[in-house]
Parts: C-alpha cells; structure tokens; sequence
C-alpha cells in the first residue's frame, strides 16, 4: 500500500497513562523514527496527523506543523484527548490550518464532559470533530445522549497504519519557531 500520511509525535509526553496506548507497544514504538523539523519534507503526504503523547501539551508545535503542513496543501488532523481544548486553543487551531480533530476518549467517567466542552470550544471554527472510542465502550450508546456528534469506534490494540509513515520529533526548540499570524518564522540555520 502507498504510503500518503505521516503521523507525526509532538513528543511522547503525555497527561493520561492507558493500559493500552500504542506508544507503548514495542513494535510499534520501533517504527517511529526521530526526525526534526528540517528532514520532514510535506510535500509528500496527502494528510499529516498531529499527535503524541497529548500534542496539546505543546502547542507551538502543533501549530508550527500544521502551517507548514497546510502549505503544502496536506490535510492536517490533530489527535487529542481533549483535556487541554477549549475556545481559546480551537481558535488558535483553526488559524494554524488544522482541519479535523479526533478526540480519543479515554476515561469513561469524564466522557460526557470531554465532549461537551470539545463540541463548545471547536463550534463556529469549521474544525470537523470526531470522537474516537474503544468498541467495549458501544454498550453506553453515546449516540443517543449526543446525537449531532460523531463517533468511530476502535478495536483494542488495532496500532497498524499501513498508508502511514510515523515519526517522533527530535531537536525541537521553541526559540526557532514564532508564529506571527498565519505564518511561521523558521530562524534555525540550516
Ligand atoms: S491519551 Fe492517547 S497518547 Fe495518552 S496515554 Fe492515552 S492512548 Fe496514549
């Protein structure tokens, strides 16, 4: 199969720890390859995926992704688990150029209020959202209790992408990415 998305790490961090995230399967974490900004040529992908680890945590990296990734016309999607989106950071989104955001849904407990507050924060940006949930979780017919919103359900430990190339960011530094509007201002050496 071609390969025509990247799935890019912001980095491993993040503020949930699940017995099942992907990052922690070995096969799956010796596919991700260490890259920086400058070895990442856009052009190639017809969709870059935006996630970590919870990219939330570093904002600046995502957007510095997505502006590059938007200019070379690729459609850009952010995976989140939501807990750090609000209007504020869904406005910033939308601006950057990120087009879809998938929202893992996690803790069962937090599931009604992790989707009130995306579905709040993300109304008005044109950002399409999509809330993924484990199929073990299809018994609590959250269609029902949110009818305009959108839900995939996914198989547990289903990590494999085979159209996807995955890497880690590495080198990263604040200090050579400072978006000023739509644009960024790259002022690494190269
Ligand atoms: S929220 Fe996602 S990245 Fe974070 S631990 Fe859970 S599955 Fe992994």
């Amino acid at each position: 199969m071609d390969i025509d998305t990247l799935r890019i790490l912001v980095d491993w961090k993040c503020n949930l720890s699940c017995s099942y995230c992907c990052n922690e399967q070995p096969q799956i974490r010796e596919q991700i390859k260490p890259v920086s900004m400058k070895e990442i040529n856009f052009t190639r992908y017809k969709v870059v995926c935006i996630t970590g680890g919870e990219p939330l945590l570093f904002p600046l990296r995502v957007v510095a992704i997505s502006q590059l990734a938007r200019f070379s016309k690729a459609f850009v999607v952010l995976y989140t688990n939501g807990t750090f989106l609000n209007a504020t950071m869904a406005d910033m989104l939308m601006r950057a150029g990120v087009q879809a955001i998938n929202v893992g849904l996690h803790e069962p407990k937090a599931f009604g209020q992790i989707i009130r507050k995306v579905v709040l924060a993300t109304m008005g940006t044109g950002i399409s959202v999509r809330f993924h949930v484990c199929n073990k979780y299809k018994s609590l017919h959250l269609e029902r209790e949110f009818p305009s919103a959108v839900f995939k359900y996914w198989e547990m430990n289903a990590c494999d992408r085979e159209n996807e190339e995955r890497v880690v960011l590495k080198d990263w530094e604040d200090k050579n990415y400072a978006p000023t509007g739509l644009s960024v201002i790259t002022k690494e050496k190269r």
